[in-house]
């Protein structure tokens, strides 16, 4: 599924997979895909791509595709093959039947980030709408929540402030707890082409990642903390910018709220947050912390790169107030080759928040305690929205089991897999009476399912991602629906079966419904962006072709504000029983449950996900390379292979979360972010001992 010679036609359309947002041409004859081109004209790739989107296209055509809606009346019953009518009339009225017996707010929905913007429009309205609650909530709760709680409240927005484009400008480059090689490959070498004409690269990460030694590209600082101490490094960091005179007076006092930061510089400033005093927590020598925070401060245009190393954690919420804070206090916001950027690990993270799909907030991040903006929601919806924030996914998990959430809608995301704790998880679902699913596999939630719904691939319905740049791109159909209908479609009948109208005709009226309700999107159109190729949001009347930069003159919120960033130790403590810490990453063959790329014919095939070791703490257990080994934790147990490497330190292992076999999320905990829920992946504690084979 490469290459089938000579194409008739070719569809511009978007990568499904990372937070890049590659433009590709996919060329066909007829309905047949030949194969995937990268687009030279596209914003975020330029011609280029990766060993995923290249391969995008076989998981879409695998055997293993649904293409039939099934039902069954437990989780013990076999499937039974039903017709499109029957499926969503079951699934209505087990909502309806569930909703009269314990009440409204006993069902809500979980929408993806491998959704478009317009499907995860639908599904918030659905529930808010047509189910009359808040319960809706997004994958992204799971990765980059913290993201959008911490970056509101320092700089006003829940977005990154740059486009890729930008790092073409910068000094030096920070990258906190991301792999951009592996996790975002295109952006990777993007950022390695700048590396390598010279600017100065600092990599705070447990692991030593590609970028830190290549044979073209070396880091001038590798900050190999202890997983779980960001806090503490990065207030170790402005502690030297406080100190050493390094702040930017004239940036600070023109745009930042003066009393919070003169709190900061205080609170910064203290012996206790010295790199000296945070040694012992970070494990990271004082002189190299010292020398990094110089290096950020005065090596000209500094931009921070970040990802999962940073949000997943207890105090996520926490480092990425802590990495705006660096940004402000040294006048990295605001102009090109600067700036704060999330690298958003799946393809529409950054859509699937902006479109209302947590449930605190409406589409645009406006509070659904605002009444002003739900009067605006309501004239547009016909219906009265509920005031109070709705159930996150681990709120849902635990009031399931308490008995009283019993009906789940789940678009695109196998929380069964990606959801710490899977025990806990699967318990959740069992408890429900209704668990409706809508995927391309018969997923591991699946296996909780009542009614599974088969959804349809990127390549078989219109609408548009937003990547980790704020860039809205269209998504193109090249073929009609495997199942029959594509998944705004599905949404869209289920609402109608529950008595809320829905009646678009194409997701192009969807997007003007968003722009109509959303002033960051008022100038987002499919007619323009058929013309100018994406667009950035904010894009509207001040701002008719998108925002680049943003926080140019001002921040969103108008002064920035620095917050107070306390390290907390996580709970999840190292013990003679579990005397090792955990981390988890991606690879670059691989995307996140694997659910695509292991149905994809890829030169690059990984079959296993592998346990790293530190050599030492190999010798010490016994254990050789391609051993088994049995990690242990509080959570639970799995099985996998070793892989010796000194990637890691003495004292952490890492492994991936790619294939089910591992069941990886079996043994991480439901320790999460204070602020958002956001799981804590990143630090478990854990043993391995040497086992025979599973
Ligand atoms: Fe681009 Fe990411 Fe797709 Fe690779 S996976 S082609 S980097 S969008």
């Amino acid at each position: 599924l490469i290459d089938r010679g000579q194409a008739e036609h070719s569809v511009t359309t978007t990568c499904a997979y990372c937070g890049v947002g590659c433009s590709f041409r996919a060329e066909m004859q007829g309905e047949e895909l030949v194969r995937m081109v990268p687009n030279m004209d596209g914003h975020a790739n330029h011609g280029h791509s990766c060993v995923k989107g290249r391969f995008a296209i076989g998981y879409a055509t695998h055997p293993d595709r649904i293409t039939t809606p099934m039902i069954r009346g437990s989780i013990h019953e076999p499937w039974k093959v039903v017709s499109w009518e029957e499926a969503i009339a079951y699934t209505a009225s087990e909502f309806r039947r569930i909703q009269a017996k314990y009440g409204r707010f006993a069902i809500g929905g979980i929408t993806s980030s491998r959704c478009t913007n317009e499907e995860t429009y639908l599904v918030q309205k659905l529930v808010r709408a047509g189910f009359g609650n808040n319960n809706v909530d997004t994958c992204a709760r799971v990765c980059h929540s913290p993201t959008g709680y911490g970056l509101k409240q320092t700089l006003g927005e829940s977005a990154g402030t740059q486009d890729f484009d930008s790092v073409r400008e910068s000094d030096v480059v920070m990258v906190v707890g991301a792999n951009p090689t592996d996790g975002h490959p295109v952006f990777g070498s993007q950022m390695k082409r700048r590396l390598r004409e010279g600017a100065k690269l600092i990599v705070v990460d447990p692991r030593r990642i590609d970028l830190v030694r290549t044979p073209h590209v070396q880091a001038d600082f590798h900050l190999k903390l202890r997983p779980g101490t960001n806090v503490a490094m990065l207030t170790a960091l402005a502690h030297v910018v406080a100190t050493e005179n390094l702040i930017d007076e004239a940036f600070v006092a023109a745009r930042c709220e003066a009393d919070a930061f003169a709190k900061w510089r205080a609170f910064v400033s203290r012996e206790e947050h010295s790199p000296e005093a945070t040694e012992a927590i970070t494990g990271v020598p004082a002189d190299l912390v010292r020398g990094a925070a110089r290096l950020y401060a005065t090596g000209g245009n500094g931009a921070i790169y970040y990802g999962l190393g940073v949000t997943e954690h207890s105090q996520g919420s926490t480092a990425v107030m802590g990495i705006a804070n660096l940004a402000m206090a040294t006048g990295n916001v605001g102009r090109r080759g600067v700036g704060v950027n999330p690298l958003r690990g799946q393809n529409n993270v950054q859509g699937s928040c902006d479109m209302g799909s947590f449930p605190h907030e409406l589409p645009g991040y406006r509070h659904v305690s605002d009444g002003t903006v739900r009067a605006l929601f309501e004239a547009e919806w016909g219906v009265t929205l509920h005031d109070e924030p709705g159930l996150r996914i681990p709120n849902m998990f635990e009031a399931a089991l308490d008995g009283e959430f019993k009906g789940l809608y789940i678009e695109g995301e196998d929380i069964g897999q990606s959801d710490p704790n899977t025990q806990h998880v699967t318990a959740a679902l069992s408890a429900m009476e209704c668990v409706v699913v809508q995927d391309l596999f018969l997923n591991e939630t699946a296996k909780f399912a009542h009614v599974f719904l088969p959804g349809s691939s990127f390549m078989e319905k219109d609408g548009t991602f937003t990547n980790a740049e704020r860039r809205i791109s269209r998504v193109r159909r090249i073929m009609a629906p495997k199942a029959g209908y594509a998944d705004w479609e599905i949404t869209q009948l289920i609402a109608n079966a529950m008595g809320y109208p829905m009646h678009y005709a194409h997701p192009e009226e969807i997007m003007a419904e968003i722009a109509r309700l959303t002033p960051t999107f008022t100038g987002v159109s499919y007619a323009k962006l058929d013309a100018e190729g994406s667009l950035q949001w904010p894009c509207n009347a001040q701002a008719p072709h998108g925002t680049p930069t943003m926080h140019v003159d001002a921040f969103v919120r108008g002064k920035g504000k620095f917050m107070l960033t306390q390290y907390v130790p996580t709970r999840e403590k190292v013990t003679p029983k579990y005397p090792l810490l955990l981390t988890t990453g991606r690879i670059l063959s691989q995307y996140n449950v694997g659910a695509q790329t292991r149905r994809t014919p890829n030169v690059m095939w990984h079959d296993e996900d592998r346990i790293e070791l530190h050599p030492q703490d190999a010798e010490d257990r016994g254990i050789a390379e391609g051993d088994w080994v049995g990690v242990q934790s509080r959570a639970g147990e799995t099985v996998l292979r070793a892989r010796i490497t000194d990637r890691v330190q003495p004292g952490v292992v890492y492994t991936t979360f790619h294939f089910p076999e591992s069941g990886a999320n079996v043994i991480t905990t439901e320790n999460s972010d204070w602020a958002t829920n956001c799981p804590e992946y990143k630090v478990t504690a854990v043993q391995c001992t040497r086992v025979s084979q599973p």
